[in-house]
């Protein structure tokens, strides 16, 4: 029996039961908290890195994280995206890259993908951040270029998700907040995009009065 089937079996005994209440509540729907679009990479993994049950995160995976702009083809991350925002009306879309990742790579080097047609054309959605490292980093070591295109690519896909109508009315209603992260396979730290700056920062220092504002609601509620 292969490994994740094993693991099937031990969820049922052993997982499960102690979440079934949680699990019975969301069999009678959901109210994700964001729509969470990551790469495939086997080395996410997103409700550990974010700390969320089941019925938390509405998750969109592809290689290379990437939100194709919006054109009237319809494909399965527009159709996600639609649903997320008019249907589930989830307040906030994090885009989440990652160090390491094997489609960035591939995006900055597109004449090794004659093999992977789909691929190449796939990071074709990528191609204005590669660009832009291309110019604004060419004088950088290739791993400073690399951790640029990570970020630049995050971004490049924030400015994709603007333009699906559903997420361009959602921004304007203010009712819908985006997110840009990297994740770091390695240190299992988290960078976030901070617009105002137009930099990212630790996650802790992005959401820092967030954070501040949770403190100070939990010291209410233990002192009350
Ligand atoms: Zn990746």
């Amino acid at each position: 029996m292969p490994k994740f089937a094993a693991g099937v079996v031990r969820f049922q005994n052993e997982v499960y039961p102690q979440k079934q209440e949680l699990f019975e509540k969301l069999s009678q729907g959901q109210e994700p908290e964001a729509l969470f679009i990551t790469c495939s990479d086997s080395r996410i993994e997103t409700a550990m890195i974010t700390q969320t049950d089941p019925g938390e995160l509405f998750i969109c995976r592809n290689a290379g994280n990437i939100v194709p702009p919006h054109t009237s083809h319809t494909g399965g991350m527009t159709a996600s995206i639609e649903f997320a925002v008019a249907a589930l009306k989830v307040p906030h879309i994090v885009v989440c890259g990652h160090t390491e990742c094997g489609a960035m790579k591939g995006a900055m080097n597109t004449d090794g993908l004659d093999a992977l047609p789909h691929i190449k054309e796939w990071l074709g959605y990528s191609k204005a951040a590669v660009d832009i490292v291309k110019e604004i980093g060419k004088d950088k070591a290739e791993q400073d270029q690399m951790s640029m295109l990570l970020e630049q690519n995050v971004i490049l896909q924030l400015q994709h998700l603007r333009t699906h109508p559903t997420v361009a009315t959602a921004l304007a209603m203010g009712t819908l907040e985006l997110h840009g992260w990297v994740y770091d396979i390695k240190t299992g730290g988290v960078s976030a995009y901070d617009e105002d700056s137009n930099e990212f920062v630790a996650v802790n220092d992005r959401y820092a009065a967030e954070f501040a504002k949770l403190a100070g609601a939990d010291s209410c509620s233990h002192s009350a």
